[in-house]
């Protein structure tokens, strides 16, 4: 008798084979068989008329603070997803000096949007060095694995240390003690190392990630390191200014190590080369011997723009300045006054100086670009569906249309502003991209940019969007999940998951696909120290295993906690040797 038997259900294994119906029977954390008649287990769950797939893989997140406390790992975990690759874009927690710790989350919380008194409240730091940091998760267990990078951001704080200047360039000791230091962490167990070259990225008090300027040469000499330990993976969030020529040392690197680089592509204002030409360099590169796969979202990075988030279109105007530290019962009040909102809207914009102006003025009254977003919000809308569209239809402003939509719920209204990704305002670019072997899904943030980005519900957007409802062309089912699980997971050298198929690890989702519904995002002050964050759930998920314990039914916690730190690429033996 098994542990657990999944019965009935249409299989889709992650392999990209067509789904078929069959039972899935799970002993400890392992599949043992799949089949018809495969006998009968101690719990068994009824899948008839559901899909079973892999647990999602989810290889671009930043929980590397929410990890030290939290076990559920909400929202990536209620989106079906049972592995994360934290420490992305050069940021995290170690290594980290006693005295660097407030530094370390001013930059996550300028770069991420974590808000640092959550951070301050909620870390226990109880640890100074990488390998320290991995024994320091692996002391909590959660609902998900997590695995990690070693951010280029901390171990180049860690080395410098008051020398970490912007511009500042290392001495060929500081290299070299910097790659030790990863080479370290990797051999702890870390799957890489990531960095961020973009102005996108700064602290809280404006200062860009450290390595933001970093050399090709303290960049290739980093990923040595990984070389010399046999694995790893470059992760690299940049700009991709031409005169920078990263796609040459991205190649030279990974030709040289044998080793994957993994970067952001997306169509962004603050990045030179456009989106086709990111690919095309890319694969320039590879047809050249390199392996550079580029990380593609699935959507519009979409800003949730709320009067209690982050951003909204209202933020530059001398009228919200004035009750900008007010607690929100006093923000409401004012906001509900008529005359207060016709001096606000009557107001000019005052603008701060930035790197990004022309961003700000699109934040404050691009309103072609800004969207209702209700509860049955599509996240491709079309021009008609815009802000300005529906303002003309009203007769009213643009910013008094949105200033009633933020007004709505009690002042609990969002607008969604794709920042990136949807220039073209539909996401027919990404069709080839999601056809292609060099590109891999992400770029979910998972645990980041909490009062303004809530894309970790990206693997549902996925099977609602992409797989079932999209009106232009679509994603086949088996496609989809064979990126969400198996081509992740293998980026990262994860051999043991994103398969179902005997000798893998039981990870799985149960998932009701006519069902499957994404939720209105809601902003909650739930983490320490009241921080907020946008959470958002889905319907459709019927059950989620993690290594074959039953962690999420119907989207309710149930309180068990089989994920650990992952160390190292992991293989699956049993399989292997069945083959
Ligand atoms: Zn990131």
């Amino acid at each position: 008798m098994y542990d657990l038997v999944i019965r009935g259900g249409m299989v889709v294994d992650g392999s990209g084979a067509p789904a078929r119906r069959a039972d899935v029977a799970i002993a400890g954390d392992r599949i043992m068989a799949i089949g018809d008649n495969i006998g009968t287990g101690r719990d068994e769950i009824d899948a008839s008329g559901k899909i079973v797939t892999p647990g999602f893989v989810d290889i671009h997140t930043h929980y590397d603070g929410q990890a030290t406390w939290d076990q559920e790992m909400a929202p990536s975990s209620w989106h079906g997803v049972t592995t994360v690759v934290m420490g992305n874009c050069g940021v995290g927690f170690a290594p980290a000096r006693p005295d660097r710790q407030d530094w370390l989350i001013s930059l996550m919380e300028g770069v991420e949007d974590i808000p640092g008194t959550a951070l301050a409240e909620g870390m226990t730091w109880d640890w100074e060095t990488f390998p320290e940091y991995m024994d320091a998760l692996e002391r909590l267990p959660r609902t998900v694995d997590v695995a990690c990078h070693v951010p280029h951001g901390a171990v180049r704080a860690y080395v410098l240390g008051d020398r970490e200047q912007p511009g500042a360039v290392p001495t060929d000791a500081d290299i070299a003690e910097m790659s030790r230091i990863v080479e370290e962490g990797v051999r702890a167990g870390a799957l890489g190392f990531s960095t961020s070259r973009t102005v996108l990225h700064k602290s809280v008090d404006g200062e860009l990630v450290p390595g933001t300027t970093a050399t090709p040469e303290e960049l290739i000499a980093i990923g040595r390191a990984m070389g010399r330990v046999g694995y790893g993976v470059f992760e690299m969030a940049s700009d991709l200014k031409r005169e920078w020529n990263e796609f040459q040392w991205m190649g030279d690197l990974s030709r040289e190590t044998g080793l994957p680089v993994t970067f952001a592509a997306l169509q962004s204002i603050a990045k030179e080369l456009p989106l086709d030409e990111q690919i095309s360099e890319m694969r320039a590169q590879n047809d050249n011997g390199a392996n550079i796969v580029a990380q593609i979202a699935l959507r519009g990075t979409g800003i949730i723009m709320a009067w209690q988030g982050t951003v909204h279109p209202f933020r530059f105007k001398p009228a919200w300045v004035e009750i900008e530290t007010l607690p929100w019962a006093g923000q409401l009040a004012r906001l509900q006054d008529p005359a207060f909102k016709a001096r606000m809207l009557a107001e000019e914009n005052m603008f701060p100086e930035s790197d990004v102006v022309e961003l700000l003025h699109v934040i404050a009254g691009g309103w072609f670009a800004q969207f209702e977003m209700g509860p049955d919000f599509n996240y491709e809308p079309t021009p008609q569906e815009s802000i300005m569209a529906r303002a003309a239809e009203a007769g009213m402003s643009g910013a008094e249309y949105a200033y009633d939509l933020l007004m709505q719920d009690a002042g609990k209204g969002f607008i969604y502003f794709p920042i990136l990704n949807y220039a073209d305002g539909n996401l027919n670019f990404l069709e080839p991209l999601q056809g292609a072997d060099d590109t891999v899904n992400s770029l979910s943030d998972g645990g980041a940019h909490c009062g303004t980005i809530c894309d970790a519900a990206s693997p549902t957007f996925m099977l609602q969007h992409w797989v079932r409802d999209r009106a232009g062309a679509r994603v086949t089912l088996e496609t989809a999940i064979k990126r969400q699980c198996r081509d992740t997971a293998l980026l990262y050298g994860l051999e043991d998951r994103g398969m179902l198929a005997p000798g893998y690890l039981a990870d799985l989702n149960i998932i009701d696909m006519a069902a499957l519904k994404l939720g209105k995002p809601w902003l909650a002050f739930d983490l320490p120290a009241g921080g907020k964050r946008l959470l958002q759930k889905a319907d459709g998920y019927v059950a989620t295993v993690k290594s074959g314990q039953v962690t999420f039914r119907n989207g309710a916690c149930q309180g068990i906690f089989p994920g650990g730190v992952i160390r190292g690429p992991q293989r699956v033996e049993y399989a292997q040797a069945a083959e």
